[in-house]
C-alpha cells in the first residue's frame, strides 16, 4: 500500500481542513493515527536540514572546548548559562531569560592516594563529589575489600573500623552498581571505617577514574571517599585474596562552601494558536569538573536547543509553544530540575509533554514514554492509556524510520524532568544506545573528539520531529488528570 506523500495533492489542506473543524480540540491519542501522513512533509524537512547543517556540532564544540567542564558553582557553568542564553537569542528565540537556581558550591582541591603496602603504587582517584576531605596530612590505614554491602556487613564493626573500606563491585549496569558510590561512603563509616575507596562505575576505565556524587546518611559521621580506577580495585582486590595485608594514604582537599546563584536557561518557539500549552525539552548544563561534560550533558544540551532552533529557523510555526530549559545543577543535588518545578507548578497542567536527553550521544532507537506521576490511578484505565500513548508515539515513530529512531516504548524519561514527571507530567527520553557512554562518563575522557557527527545529526532530527509533532498535533498526546 503505497501512501500519498505528494503534499501538493488536493486531498491533504482540505483533510487537514476538515479534521481542523471536526475534531474534538483533544481527542483521544489513539486517535491520532493519520499522523505519520500529515507530518511528513515537515519531518522530512526537518531531517533533511539536521542531516546538512554543521549547527549542533559547531555549538557543542564551542561548549566543550572554549567553555569546558561546569560543576556547579564554578565560572565555567555561569559562562555556559550567559553563552547559551544569548545562543538562543542568536537563533531567534523568544522569552529567553535565566530563573536563579541556588546550587551547591563542592570544590576538589588538590587529592592524591598510594598503596603503601605490601607494594608502593600510585593510585590514579577522583574524589566523589561532595565528600569531605581528610584531615591535614591525610590518611594512613589498613585496607579492606569487599565486593559486596552484604560482604561489607558480614564483617561488620570488628572487620572495618579504623579501615579504609575498598568497594570492588562488579559493574552490573550503572543503576545498580552506582548504589556504591553513593551509599557505600556512609554504609563503610556505619562501621567505623575512616576513609572509601570506590572501583569507578563502568564498564571500563582504561586507568582512568570515574567520579560522581556521594549522598551522605545524616546519621551517619562523614568520611571522605573518593573513586580509583577499575585496574587498582580488581589488583587489590588480587592482593586481598593472596592474604596480603595492605594499607594506604590518602590524601584529599575537598570542601564545600556556602551555595551560590546559579540558573536555569530558557528560552521558547511559541506557539502560534494555543501558545499556553507546552512542550518542554531539556538536558542539563552542569557537568562533573573534569574532562568537558561533552556527552554528559553538553550534548543533551545542544540537541534540545538546536532541534528548537531549526524548528524556528524552518518558519515551521507549532500550535503549542516549545520551550527549551537548561537544567543547572543535576550531578550533585539535582536542584535545577527542582527548581524548575516549583517556579513553574501552576504551569504543569499546561505542559503536553516533557522531553529530557541526557544518556550521551548514542543515536537515538526512538523515545521511552514516561508515565510515572500517574500510578495510583485505576490499573486497567492506566494500562490502556499507555498502549494508546505508544501507539500515537509509534505513528509519530513512522516519520523517523529512515534514521533508525522508530523505536517506543516505556521506560525511565529523565533526572532533570523527573520531579514534574512525579507530579503528572508526560514523560519522554530520548533512548539513546548507550553503548560506550559509561566508558567515558564522569571522567577526563569525556571530551568532544568522542561525539559522532552523524548521531548528532540523527539526535537532533528526531527530538526536532517528535517535538515538533506534539507542539502541533490537533490533540494532546496525553490527557492530563486536571484538564488544563
Ligand atoms: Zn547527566
Amino acid at each position: 500500500v503505497s501512501r500519498n506523500r505528494n503534499p501538493k495533492a488536493t486531498f491533504f489542506p482540505v483533510a487537514l481542513l476538515l479534521s481542523t473543524i471536526l475534531l474534538p480540540t483533544t481527542p483521544r491519542a489513539g486517535e491520532t493515527g493519520d499522523i505519520a501522513q500529515r507530518y511528513h512533509e515537515e519531518a522530512a524537512r526537518l531531517i533533511g536540514e539536521a542531516i546538512v547543517s554543521n549547527d549542533a556540532y559547531e555549538s557543542l564544540e564551542y561548549l566543550c572546548d572554549v567553555i569546558g567542564h561546569r560543576l556547579s558553582g564554578s565560572p565555567g557553568l555561569e559562562q555556559a548559562v550567559d553563552w547559551t542564553a544569548d545562543l538562543m537569542r542568536r537563533k531567534g528565540f523568544s522569552n529567553v531569560h535565566e530563573e536563579e537556581v541556588m546550587v551547591p558550591v563542592w570544590i576538589r582541591g588538590e587529592e592524591s592516594a598510594r598503596l603503601t603496602a605490601p607494594v608502593e603504587r600510585e593510585l590514579n582517584i577522583l574524589g566523589l563529589g561532595m565528600s569531605v576531605g581528610t584531615p591535614p596530612g591525610g590518611i594512613d590505614a589498613e585496607v579492606v575489600v569487599v565486593e559486596s554491602f552484604d560482604e561489607l556487613d558480614s564483617l561488620g564493626a570488628a572487620g572495618v573500623r579504623g579501615k579504609i573500606v575498598l568497594y570492588n563491585q562488579e559493574y552490573r549496569g550503572y543503576g545498580g552498581t552506582a548504589a556504591y558510590r553513593m551509599d557505600g561512603p556512609s554504609r563503610a563509616a556505619k562501621y567505623g571505617a575512616v576513609a572509601v575507596l570506590v572501583r569507578s562505575v563502568g564498564p571500563v576505565s582504561l586507568n582512568t577514574p570515574h567520579t560522581g556524587t556521594l549522598i551522605y546518611d545524616e546519621e551517619q559521621p562523614r568520611i571522605p571517599a573518593a573513586a580509583v580506577t577499575i585496574e587498582a580495585a580488581t589488583m587489590m582486590g588480587r592482593l586481598a585474596r593472596r592474604g596480603e595485608t595492605m594499607r594506604a594514604h590518602l590524601e584529599m582537599g575537598a570542601r564545600q562552601l556556602d551555595d551560590a546563584p546559579s540558573a536555569n536557561v530558557i528560552g521558547e518557539i511559541p506557539g502560534s494558536e494555543r501558545p499556553e500549552e507546552i512542550v518542554l525539552l531539556g538536558g542539563h548544563l552542569d557537568s562533573w569538573d573534569v574532562g568537558q561534560g561533552a556527552q554528559d550533558d553538553g550534548v543533551g544540551c545542544i540537541i534540545a536547543l538546536e532541534a528548537a532552533a531549526l524548528i524556528r529557523r524552518l518558519d515551521l510555526a507549532p500550535r503549542r509553544t516549545i520551550r527549551v530549559v537548561l537544567f543547572a545543577n543535576e550531578e550533585n543535588g539535582t536542584r535545577g530540575g527542582k527548581a524548575y518545578h516549583e517556579r513553574h507548578a501552576d504551569e504543569l497542567p499546561r505542559h503536553v509533554a516533557a522531553i529530557e536527553s541526557d544518556l550521551g550521544n548514542g543515536a537515538a532507537r526512538g523515545f521511552r514514554l514516561d508515565l510515572r506521576g500517574r500510578e495510583g490511578e485505576d490499573e486497567e484505565e492506566l494500562e490502556e492509556l499507555r498502549d494508546e500513548t505508544l501507539a500515537a508515539m509509534r505513528s509519530i515513530g513512522e516519520l523517523l524510520e529512515l534514521i533508525g529512531a522508530s523505536g517506543m516504548r516505556t521506560g525511565w524519561s529523565g533526572v532533570n524532568i523527573s520531579s514534574i514527571v512525579a507530579d503528572g507530567v508526560t514523560g519522554l527520553g530520548l533512548d539513546h544506545d548507550p553503548e560506550g557512554y559509561f566508558d567515558v562518563h564522569h571522567s577526563e575522557a569525556d571530551t568532544f573528539d568522542k561525539i559522532d557527527r552523524g548521531q548528532l545529526a540523527k539526535n537532533v532530527a528526531a527530538m526536532a520531529v517528535m517535538a515538533y509533532v506534539l507542539a502541533d498535533m490537533p490533540g494532546r498526546l496525553v490527557q492530563n488528570r486536571v484538564a488544563p
